[in-house]
């Protein structure tokens, strides 16, 4: 039998990227070839990370003039507003006839695993007879209490008025949820725009007609979910991360040089100081407001911290960095997270808990400050919290999801993870967990294993 060859198209942002980036690598180490799709301004970013590798990439033309959308965006970091998310999402549709067309010139193809936002890459595949297996950058346990959550709307809905009221769903009795812990799309899909509402229901429907869906989480993390996903849900769920543990080390990379936060963390090293590193992701639109309590929860914790800020813009007109200069660095560039969180100076991580950060820093063994802000973050923040035990939730002023969090509450939870008991408790919570994942992607473990039962499935399939 030929070596199976992969294709892979990861929808338009660094967070569905990068981990798809990963996949390509362990995909490349099982001898299969690999093609890569993406778009012009994308590539760039694709190619510099894939350099030393065999993918083939292919950028699709991405239209233009699109209402609404800025020209020249072709990603959802690049956005100025992250509520033009959507119309960005509805216009990589109209790359189908390119996508096709670059289908029926290419060799022999086993399967295709394609973002779940691109779910009209299922009709494509249909058409060639080619299995399509969907990627979100979703854990089981957000997949399954998301899918339990919209078929159990009405209770959401006759709790709207009592925020803080506990209850459970029949098939998870021990999570004792509250209506924040659900974003409020799921709740109210009617509050959104009717784009966004048909591109919803369509890239549900076409996941669920889909050959699998790839999970960058390993079985051993959430085994109930899992289990129940497969049970009463489906498509199969097939747990091969966490896909960051097969990105190269950094300082083997030609050409690398220290980055100065990089240079800073090993002065705090030097100095015994453990350092709380703060990070959002990267779209998150932070309000002006929101950054100054940051910053003085900041100041008043009395850590030494690691900010960075991407693309929110933190205004130095209060003399924030000249007060903090000793024990605080912002960032404005992008950075290699993975090589942050690694570093042996950093303790904990201030973090809005995107799927990715949660599984790097589980990888790097470093505690969490859950802070939730968008999409399925509650979820991701009350298993950080709640279910694994490897982090703290901070507290917004009105409990809601997405609401404001005042410096008080910072400063409070900063303390206690930098300095506290708790946070003692919690470091060697994660250690355990990130060795449990290591094991999980090591030849013969859980992931390592289900990354071959899924090529061998697929491939002899064809
Ligand atoms: N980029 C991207 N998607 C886009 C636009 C740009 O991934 O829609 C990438 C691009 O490949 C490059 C990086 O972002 O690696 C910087 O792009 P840009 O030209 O916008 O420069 P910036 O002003 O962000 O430094
Ligand atoms: N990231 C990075 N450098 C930056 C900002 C982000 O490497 O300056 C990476 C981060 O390590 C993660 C991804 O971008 O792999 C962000 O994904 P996540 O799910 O955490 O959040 P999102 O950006 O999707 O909200």
């Amino acid at each position: 039998m030929a070596s199976p060859h992969i294709l892979l198209f990861p929808f338009m942002s660094k967070g569905h990227t990068i981990p798809v980036l990963h996949l390509a690598r362990l995909l490349l180490h099982r001898g299969a070839a690999v093609t890569l799709f993406t778009t012009p301004a994308n590539r760039p970013f694709i190619s510099a990370a894939l350099s030393d590798t065999t993918v083939s990439i292919i950028d699709l033309p991405f239209p233009r003039n699109i209402d609404g959308l800025p020209p020249h965006v072709e990603s959802t970091d690049k956005l100025p507003d992250m509520s033009q998310w959507p119309r960005l999402a509805v216009a990589a549709k109209l790359m189908k006839p390119y996508f096709e067309q670059a289908l029926n010139s290419l060799p022999r193809i086993s399967f295709m695993i394609t973002d779940g936002f691109l779910g009209w890459t299922l009709d494509s595949a249909q058409k060639f007879g080619i299995p399509r297996l969907v990627y979100y950058g979703m854990s089981n346990f957000s997949w399954s209490l998301s899918a339990v959550a919209s078929q159990s709307r009405q209770l959401l809905i006759d709790l709207e008025l009592d925020n803080d009221k506990l209850f459970t769903f029949p098939s998870f009795p021990w999570i004792k949820f509250s209506k924040n812990d659900f974003n409020p799309e799921i709740v109210h899909p009617e509050y959104q725009d009717k784009l966004y509402r048909e591109f919803v229901l369509e890239h549900v429907q076409a996941t669920a007609k889909s050959n699998g869906i790839i999970v960058n989480g390993f079985y051993e993390l959430e085994s109930v979910y899992a289990d129940y996903w497969n049970r009463e849900m489906g498509p199969k769920a097939w747990c091969v991360g966490p896909l960051c543990l097969a990105a190269p080390p950094r300082k083997k990379q030609e050409n690398y040089q220290t980055p100065s936060w990089i240079q800073w963390l090993d002065r705090k090293q030097e100095e015994g100081k453990p350092v709380l590193y703060v990070a959002f992701g990267s779209q998150a639109d932070i309000s002006r407001e929101q950054i100054k309590q940051i910053k003085t929860g900041l100041e008043k914790s009395g850590v030494n911290f690691l900010w960075v800020v991407g693309k929110n813009q933190v205004e130095d007109d209060d003399g924030f960095e000249y007060r903090v200069k000793d024990r605080g660095m912002l960032v404005k560039e992008w950075v290699d997270q993975r090589e942050i969180l690694e570093h042996s100076s950093v303790q904990g991580f201030l973090s809005h808990c995107g799927w990715n950060s949660v599984m790097e820093s589980i990888c790097a063994k470093v505690p969490i400050l859950a802070w939730p802000m968008m999409a399925e973050q509650p979820l991701n923040a009350k298993m950080v919290v709640e279910d694994i035990g490897i982090g703290l939730r901070v507290e917004t002023s009105d409990g809601s999801m997405n609401g404001f969090v005042k410096w008080e509450k910072l400063e409070k939870v900063v303390k206690e993870l930098m300095e506290g008991e708790m946070g003692k408790e919690l470091r060697k919570k994660v250690k355990q967990v990130g060795g449990a994942a290591a094991e999980a992607v090591a030849e013969g473990g859980s992931s390592w294993n289900a990354l071959n039962e899924l090529i061998n499935e697929l491939h002899a399939e064809r």
